[in-house]
């Protein structure tokens, strides 16, 4: 069994090819920018989406453990997950994120899409969240992808210890690592990440198979969009083939917003992708590969 937020078919930005990927649940970050906060906790995670809510308040009424206040508020602490307010709502305005699925399930579901993936060199990528976070079933999962023929990318923050890399590795064709920081308080600081564990999975990646690793960067205003060459440099000290510059974007809001959380980037807009277009040649001088985007 393995807890599941969301399935996706024909993913083209997360990999090679024709992909679909599977969102798992959990994460140890806390990314502000992040686009899908509803997979950090391991606990289903109820979404209110207040532009269908009729504020009939039936789903207040419904729950036994006053857990739901208005204006819409949902106290976690007191949810036991009996999803009566979610059958109540006739507005479809409540759902919950996090479902368990067998494992042969998910793989049944991605193996029906394996000629997209023949015809496009593409595969299955395991995302989340941080996958490595249900580490025994994400195990299982890839073996059970390699044993299927499927190619196998891994979103990854990077964030754990280098035994489960080990673990994994025979079974990931592709890791498409975040470098968010170089600066270990700051990126502890804002992300709740390790940068000792995550360099220290990085140099192991660039010493035993570099052709495995796209490094990503999430460009992100007034944290990292002053440190993208200081990345291409670490890429090319560690001979890492490729970085991905992601341009800052603001698509998770909603979701954010549907967590009734703050997003803390309210203010600021999309990136405008064509700002990152020197660092390709920035990377030419490197011999690092810079592409805009994932
Ligand atoms: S039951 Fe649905 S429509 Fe009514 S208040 Fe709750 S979320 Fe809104
Ligand atoms: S799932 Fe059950 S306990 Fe949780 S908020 Fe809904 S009705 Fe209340």
């Amino acid at each position: 069994m393995i807890r599941v937020s969301n399935i996706e078919k024909f993913a083209t930005h997360d990999g090679p090819g024709i992909r679909t990927t599977v969102f798992l649940k959990g994460c140890p970050l806390h990314c502000p920018w992040c686009a899908n906060p509803e997979t950090w906790k391991m606990e289903p995670t109820l979404l209110h989406d207040e532009r269908k809510c009729v504020q009939c308040k039936t789903c207040m009424y419904m729950c036994a453990q006053e857990a739901i206040s208005f204006p819409f508020q949902w106290d976690i602490d007191k949810c036991i997950y009996c999803k009566k307010c979610e059958d109540a709502c006739l507005q479809d305005a409540i759902s919950f994120v996090g479902k368990d699925i067998e494992i042969d399930e998910v793989i049944k579901e991605v193996l029906k899409d394996k000629d997209y993936f023949d015809q496009s060199n593409g595969g299955v990528t395991i995302s989340g969240g941080e996958p490595f976070m249900q580490f025994d079933a994400f195990l299982e999962l890839v073996k059970q992808c390699k044993e299927n023929g499927l190619h196998v990318a891994v979103e990854t923050t990077g964030n754990y210890s280098l035994d489960k890399l080990e673990q994994a590795l025979p079974y990931i064709d592709l890791f498409l690592m975040d470098l968010k920081h170089l600066d270990a308080k700051k990126l502890k600081d804002v992300t709740g990440a390790n940068l000792d564990l995550i360099l220290n999975n990085f140099r192991y990646l660039a010493k035993y198979c570099p052709n495995k690793v796209i490094v990503r960067m999430p460009v992100i205003p007034r944290f990292n969009d002053d440190i993208c060459e200081e990345v291409i440099k670490f890429c090319a000290v560690l001979k890492l083939a490729e970085v991905n510059l992601l341009p800052f974007h603001t698509m998770g809001k909603n979701k954010w917003n549907q967590m009734q959380k703050k997003f803390k980037y309210d203010q600021d807009s999309m990136m405008d992708r064509d700002i990152l277009n020197p660092y390709m040649d920035i990377g030419k001088k490197w011999g690092v590969k810079v592409k805009i985007g994932g």
